[in-house]
């Protein structure tokens, strides 16, 4: 689950994390406000949407009187930020962030990341802050330092100094470069973290280190524990196809293509997707309906996949082993009845309950198409939608 950038910083507050002071805002009065109190001559007015790269869009702004506070908010407010992480459909500024401005010295990288061919949770940091460390990691990876923590003991201070002197922190910051990134790792551990990622971390002309950006990424499987994590989700800024699938306990991603897929099983749906690809096609959703899914779940997984007007036909590839063929066809015919299915089907059923399953749906009075494998199936939608 993502939250926004000063819901981030909130958190690592917390935990000893210097970042600048700040509030958020929801309209361009709210916005004026925060910066009086704040006092200075210098904000930064930065939209807060759930994606990076809006200081290249124009989503960070830097005002130098009240004025130009308001003008920007005005400006940002309800407008479509499109940044490489948006997709070109991009995305809408609600809310905004108003901190103080900093005089930066330096911008630094700092992240830290699960990773998964060790088992163990890596820091990894760069003196090329600012910047998108996908290039960095491309080009220069050797501007990259990570360390591997032992979770028995946690960050060690001298793992933190390592990478503050490898990426080039002035010594006389080294004490700040350390309690920050000490704070950092044990809030990604404490609030199951599945990604951190501060890019800048910032040395001021001031004498401080601090994070100019925060993006916080928490494990989904682990907010059960977290309720002040889960009060900060923003469900405007995730899919709605995907906030209505949770609803029904399905495990449902959207995609870019436009052959929408039903299938039940983590593997088959991948499996499924791959052969969609293999005969050129492109699959506009994955989706597990699961093993025990009842007639209910059925209908609502086939209502989000016609709900989505990229979706130009359907395939359903269930083979039924716990679930039962039967079951499934029920809820397709059911819900193609309620939304009307005016988009190509193709069937592939395969395992319990197969002859009634394949009797519900040739009775339907639906237009279906039946296919005997997998291939088969693929090969029939892709040409359908062709
Ligand atoms: P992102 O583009 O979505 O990653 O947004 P960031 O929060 O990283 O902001 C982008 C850039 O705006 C930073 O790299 C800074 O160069 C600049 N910026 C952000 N806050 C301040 C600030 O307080 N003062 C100054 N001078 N620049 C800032
Ligand atoms: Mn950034």
């Amino acid at each position: 689950m993502n939250v926004h950038e000063y819901q981030g910083k909130e958190v690592l507050r917390q935990y000893g994390v210097a970042v600048p002071r700040g509030h958020v805002a929801f309209t361009p009065e709210e916005a004026v406000d925060t910066a009086k109190k704040l006092g200075g001559d210098l904000w930064v007015v930065k939209a807060q949407i759930h994606a990076g790269g809006r200081g290249k869009a124009g989503g960070v702004k830097l005002a130098k009187s009240l004025d130009e506070v308001k003008q920007f908010a005005e400006e940002l407010l309800g407008s479509t930020l499109v940044t490489h992480q948006t997709g070109p459909e991009g995305k809408e500024v609600k809310r905004l962030l108003i901190e103080e401005g900093c005089k930066i010295e330096k911008e630094y990288y700092v992240g830290v990341v699960i990773d998964r061919s060790q088992d163990r949770v890596t820091m990894m940091a760069s003196s090329e802050g600012g910047t998108e460390i996908e290039e960095v990691a491309a080009n220069t990876p050797e501007k990259i330092v990570k360390v591997t923590v032992d979770p028995a003991v946690g960050l060690q201070p001298f793992q933190a100094r390592q990478l503050a002197y490898a990426i080039g922190i002035p010594k006389k910051l080294a004490n700040k470069a350390v309690k920050f990134m000490i704070g950092l790792y044990q809030a990604f551990v404490d609030k199951d973290g599945s990604l951190a990622e501060i890019n800048p971390l910032i040395t001021t002309t001031d004498g401080e280190v601090m994070a100019l950006d925060a993006k916080l990424n928490f494990d989904s499987n682990a907010l059960y524990r977290h309720k002040d994590i889960v009060d900060l989700r923003d469900l405007s800024e995730e899919d709605p196809k995907e906030i209505e699938a949770s609803k029904y306990d399905l495990s449902y991603i959207a995609l870019d293509g436009n052959i929408g897929c039903m299938v039940n099983g983590a593997g088959l749906a991948m499996a499924t997707m791959d052969i969609i690809k293999h005969y050129g096609g492109e699959p506009a959703n994955f989706l597990d309906v699961g093993g025990g899914a009842t007639a209910e779940k059925v209908t609502a997984a086939f209502k989000i996949i016609l709900d989505d007007p990229n979706v130009q036909g359907i395939l359903i590839n269930i083979f039924g082993g716990i679930m039962k063929c039967d079951v499934i066809a029920e809820g397709v015919v059911e819900a193609a009845k309620e939304v009307g299915l005016d988009r190509p089907l193709v069937v592939r059923l395969e395992g319990t309950n197969v002859e009634q399953g394949k009797k519900i749906l040739n009775e339907s009075g639906l237009k279906i198409t039946a296919a005997d494998s997998m291939a088969d199936a693929a090969e029939k939608i892709v040409s359908l939608v062709k």
